[in-house]
């Protein structure tokens, strides 16, 4: 075997050196982030596959008797909830970024840019990492039932016309693509009273509601009654009123905008009094 020279060897480690060095860990590329996308959608494949019946025992251990024969009839669950939030970043580039790395354990399915593009993210079946602890109504994983989407926006500045476009024909395409009713187009703050704000008190929920995206109070209000129980209206609404200051705050920063005090004045209790009949 023909040995080769020492210069040979040290230029043989530069390269290796530097190849090793190109990639820092946590460094995403899009490749990578394909080929992991593919690689999970593979095994939850597989998950599917199974065919293994349930595991079951009484209260004294014995196994209960089951099988597995597989129905005819099925297909995938859809989702029947979406949930908006803002990025609070400065960039579309920043929060891809965001939701490529796995430490952050955030994604959405969806980020809609300032300037109106759309980036999608996650197959609207599968199951996206938007909502964390949160809870509307009775419904306690709202990732397993929603469409997450991310607007552009550091939560001080208002949603460009562009990116209302882009997001009202996306909202659009959701509903008619899997029925979403109306009254499930809902904030990450309205879910997580509390813990979040977004989206900010500048997002334009009224003209959302216009399109047929979530509610909003009528012209023309009428006075609530004297002993109105606006504690149970924000419940039936579907917010978590454990903290019913936090409730009142979340639900002014979408339907009062103006004022997110927890305290509601004349005025907000006939906006709720009109706003809850309608969920
Ligand atoms: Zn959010």
């Amino acid at each position: 075997m023909k040995l080769l020279r020492p210069s040979f060897y040290l230029l043989l480690l530069t390269i290796l050196f530097a190849s090793c060095k190109a990639k820092k860990p946590g460094i995403v590329t899009a490749v990578d982030n394909k080929k992991v996308y593919k690689s999970q959608i593979d095994s939850f494949l597989d998950i599917a596959k199974q065919m293994q019946p349930v595991v079951l025992a009484d209260s004294l251990g014995a196994p209960i008797p089951s099988d597995f024969v597989g129905t005819v009839n099925f297909n995938l669950r859809k989702p029947n909830y979406v949930i908006l939030h803002h990025t609070a970043q400065d960039s579309l580039a920043q929060t891809i970024r965001t939701f490529s790395l796995v430490r952050t354990q955030v994604s959405a399915h969806y980020v809609v840019g300032r300037d109106g593009k759309v980036v999608h993210m996650l197959n609207d079946y599968l199951r996206s990492w938007h909502a964390g602890v949160s809870k509307w109504g009775n419904v306690t994983d709202m990732n397993s039932c929603s469409i997450g989407i991310e607007i552009d926006n550091n939560g001080i500045e208002p949603f460009s016309d562009a990116q209302m476009k882009s997001l009202l024909t996306l909202l659009s395409y959701l509903k008619n693509t899997y029925n979403i009713p109306a009254a499930n187009f809902i904030g990450h703050s309205d879910i997580a009273p509390g813990r979040k704000t977004d989206p900010s008190a500048r997002f334009p929920w009224k003209t959302l509601a216009d399109r047929g995206f979530g509610y909003w109070s009528d012209d023309i209000l009428e006075l609530a009654p004297e002993n109105f129980d606006y504690a149970t209206a924000l419940r039936l609404m579907g917010y978590d009123t454990h903290n019913l200051s936090a409730a009142i705050k979340a639900f002014k920063l979408h339907f009062i905008q103006t004022d997110v005090s927890p305290q509601l004045s004349q005025l907000d209790l006939n906006v709720l009094y009109n706003v809850y009949k309608k969920y």
